[in-house]
């Protein structure tokens, strides 16, 4: 057997999605719009296969979202990589995520920030995010069970932020813990037919800016039980 016949079977046994990633890659990400290297790096590294459901596990790298129970889901690879390109990431930087779901955006995010802080309204999503990021070894990020709603006081301001659920309005709360020339990237909308994506920007003299982007199709940003 040739070196390079080895070597393939040794990565196909350590990882038997590998090529089935690289193929989302080149398909649904890279032939698109998402040119940031960087972010197509950490697209590749992230084992998307480990955030999904076992019996789903053979979809993983398809190019639509998929169900995570709790009536949530896992967004389409090429949405997320398209939301972490927005965000304009950079070593040093703190991210803060609302709707850590999988925990699968807070992994990809981990690979292009400092440390990043995922909110998560459902306990045992929550819970199970934190145990496969933890697996994983994605040790710079946390998952807090919470209210997005509130952002994370404690740990304010950020440099960035990302919604993974679409609120009615961009909460004033989580524009408040942005930092001044920071970015926040958010699908907003009353009804899942007319949300888009919009980003903030707060200038360094503290004004906001705010762009309206393509339509998507995220989850509702849910408030808790009175
Ligand atoms: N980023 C996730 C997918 C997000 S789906 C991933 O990579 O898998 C949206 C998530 O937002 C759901 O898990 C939902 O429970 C959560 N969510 C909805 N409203 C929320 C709120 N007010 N605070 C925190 N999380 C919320």
């Amino acid at each position: 057997m040739n070196a390079v016949v080895l070597c393939c079977l040794l990565q196909a046994a350590a990882d038997p999605y590998a090529s089935a990633r690289e193929a989302m890659v080149r398909e649904q990400i890279a032939s698109r719009d998402v040119t940031d290297r960087v972010v197509i790096q950490a697209m590749r590294q992230v084992p998307r296969h480990e955030f999904v459901p076992p019996e789903l596990r053979d979809q993983a790298y398809a190019d639509h979202p998929l169900p995570i129970g709790h009536g949530q889901t896992i967004s389409q690879p090429y949405i997320v990589a398209l939301m972490s390109q927005m965000l304009k990431l950079g070593p040093g930087l703190r991210v803060l995520e609302i709707g850590a779901g999988s925990g699968y955006q807070a992994a990809v995010l981990s690979r292009l920030a400092a440390k990043v802080y995922t909110i998560e309204i459902v306990a045992p999503l929550a819970e199970s995010a934190r145990q496969t990021l933890k697996r994983l070894g994605y040790h710079n990020v946390e998952v807090r069970h919470g209210n997005g709603y509130l952002g994370w006081p404690e740990q304010a301001p950020f440099d960035r932020i990302l919604l993974t659920a679409a609120p009615r309005e961009v909460p004033a709360a989580l524009i408040e813990q942005l930092k001044p020339g920071g970015l926040l990237v958010a699908p907003v909308g009353g009804t899942p037919f007319s949300q888009e994506l919009v980003t903030i920007e707060k200038t360094l003299d503290g004004k906001i800016r705010r762009r309206r982007g393509i339509p998507v199709l995220f989850v509702p940003m849910v408030s808790p039980p009175e």
